[in-house]
């Protein structure tokens, strides 16, 4: 039996833990790939822009700082591990497929999901070559070419940054199809379409060409790859399941000030409370939520 089990090992779980453990408790860590950093691992790196003066530098030097302190805490850290279910008795039960594991108390910090073509109802064949921003970000990161004339659907200017990655890994892109009709100074050597919207997709197999409205205008655009760039949504889905209260105006779980949710020893943090959440945001939830969680355990 752990005094509390964090769900998730992005900064916000990381930083949970080592303040649940700081704070007296017996922590677990669950993260459902085989690494940890989350997010994070996406922009390694790139500059971790954030107001907290200690965090001022790379992203994946940060992240690199924070593992090695759940190391040296001896905080144990279980890798592929997908928390699918909770049943909660006089403790909470926390079951990863066939597995389970006990807790006084649980924080959740399961991050966010991306918007896919389908959340978005964008209708056209079922093609391969059509990939979320993170799904794509991953690929890259691992060095892998997701495609060789990439185009990118973008909400609220979430694109342009992606197409500055992707550019920087040497991919090929064709434009950027942004949503806002409000230009923008983005310093990007190739088009960005502004008023924009991706309305069908067409191809054998893979995806040969998209169809934009473009300040009304519908035109037809070569490529082999779309990557999806609309933004994300909290990753709540086990909250939902447990009946917790959630804000429709985020589609996180309601949290009090101590960051517990409606459920009685289950805490959140970070941005599967609020897809906004930003690295500072997520520092300061994740602290709360660690030490609060620490104190309920050892009610
Ligand atoms: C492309 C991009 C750029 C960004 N740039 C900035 C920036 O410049 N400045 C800034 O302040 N913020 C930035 N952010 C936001 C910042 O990344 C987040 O605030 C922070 O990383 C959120 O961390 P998190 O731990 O809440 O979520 P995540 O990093 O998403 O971590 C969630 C973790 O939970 C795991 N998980 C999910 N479900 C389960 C489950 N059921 N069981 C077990 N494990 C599970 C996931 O595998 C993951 O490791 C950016 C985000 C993105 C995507």
């Amino acid at each position: 039996m752990y005094d509390v089990v964090v769900v998730g090992g992005g900064l916000s779980g990381l930083v949970a833990a080592l303040e649940a453990k700081r704070n007296g408790s017996e922590v677990l860590i669950l993260e459902r790939s085989n690494e940890l950093g989350g997010k994070l691992l996406l922009y390694s790196g790139e500059s971790c822009q954030t107001k907290v003066g200690e965090y001022s530098k790379k992203c994946g030097d940060v992240l690199t700082g924070i593992i090695n302190e759940i190391h040296s805490e001896g905080i144990e850290v279980m890798y592929g591990r997908h928390v699918e279910d909770i049943k909660k008795k006089e403790q909470f039960r926390i079951y990863t497929g066939l597995e389970y594991v006990d807790a006084r108390a649980i924080v959740f910090a399961t991050g966010t999901k991306d918007k896919t073509r389908f959340t978005l109802n964008i209708p056209g064949d079922r093609v391969s070559g059509v990939f979320t921003e993170s799904m794509a970000l991953e690929l890259v990161a691992d060095e892998l070419i997701i495609g060789k004339n990439v185009a990118i659907l973008s909400q609220n200017y979430e694109g342009i940054n992606t197409a500055k990655m992707l550019l920087e890994h040497g991919i090929s892109v064709l434009g950027v199809f942004e949503e806002k009709v409000e230009e923008k100074n983005v310093n990007l050597e190739i088009p960005v379409y502004y008023g924009a919207r991706v309305t069908e997709i067409r191809g054998k197999g893979r995806v040969e060409r998209i169809r934009v409205s473009i300040d009304g205008k519908s035109q037809w655009f070569s490529c082999d790859t779309l990557v999806i760039s609309a933004g994300r949504i909290p990753n709540a889905k086990m909250f939902l399941k447990l009946k917790a209260e959630m804000l429709p105006s985020t589609k996180g779980p309601v949290v009090k000030g101590n960051m517990e949710s409606s459920v009685t020893g289950i805490f959140a943090c970070g941005s599967v409370v609020d897809a906004n959440c930003d690295f500072d945001c997520a520092l300061q939830q994740a602290k709360t939520a660690g030490k609060a969680a620490a104190d309920f355990a050892r009610r």
